[in-house]
């Protein structure tokens, strides 16, 4: 065995974000990871621990902050409509795309953004959403991914201290998943699995290979 990883025995720390009596009542304690940096692999990460959430009979949701195109792993909704866990995975895109990196936000870009975050708000504490036309059961996730949300926080489409204040005050039982490169200190903080993807080699650079249907996007 590597002498880094922790042999079955290891006694692991204690959770830094949920307590005891959390774990008592709900039977459950959600923890929050970060997955940033400037390497591949952090959406992609968090969709691979989508479909073993799912597939676990856990319900997902996935808020995408800055994004508008429909990437190829956002199908699977359509593809599992026919199924037994058509309810259980939700996609949103709250933004309108990458072009924020080339010109400052606009009041929509920030509107988006601020709205799909409520959203997310909601979610996060298990709020009653008949108020807002969707039905209890759907708001009872157990994983919510924030993919990019990072991206959201460095334009300042939404500030930090809000975003952190959501993720303290959700329902203990709720894993998040939070993506995107420049996570800022406040988020690490609360992160309880922070890893961070480094690029060593991309093929963009080296060999000029563009993003790819199935691969990138
Ligand atoms: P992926 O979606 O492939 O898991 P990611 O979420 O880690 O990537 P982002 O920071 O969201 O990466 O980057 C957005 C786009 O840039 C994605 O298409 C991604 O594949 C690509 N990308 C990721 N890392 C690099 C890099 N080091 N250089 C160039 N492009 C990259
Ligand atoms: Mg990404």
């Amino acid at each position: 065995m590597n002498e880094q990883e922790p042999s079955e025995t290891t006694t692991l720390p204690a959770a830094t974000t949920a307590t005891d009596d959390d774990a008592t009542t709900n039977n459950t304690i959600g923890y929050v990871h970060v997955y940033t940096g400037n390497g591949k692999g952090k959406t992609t990460a968090a969709f691979g621990l989508a479909i073993r959430a799912l597939m676990a009979g856990k319900r997902v949701f996935v808020g995408q902050f800055v994004k508008s195109m429909k990437y190829h792993e956002t199908k699977i909704v359509e593809a599992l409509a026919t199924s037994p866990y058509h309810q259980h995975l939700r996609i949103e895109q709250f933004g309108n795309g990458c072009f924020i990196y080339q010109h400052d936000p606009t009041p929509d870009d920030i509107h988006m953004a601020v709205a799909g975050f409520k959203k997310c708000e909601r979610i996060l504490a298990r709020e009653n959403h008949k108020n807002h036309n969707e039905s209890q059961d759907n708001c009872n996730y157990d994983l919510v991914i924030l993919d990019e949300i990072t991206i959201a926080l460095k334009y300042n489409l939404l500030d930090v201290e809000t975003v952190v204040g959501a993720i303290r005050n959700r329902h203990p039982a709720i894993e998040v998943v939070i993506t995107g490169r420049y996570a800022p200190q406040e988020l690490i903080d609360i992160g309880d699995v922070v890893t961070e993807m480094k690029e060593i080699k991309h093929y963009f650079k080296t060999k000029g290979v563009l993003a790819r249907d199935g691969i990138e996007r």
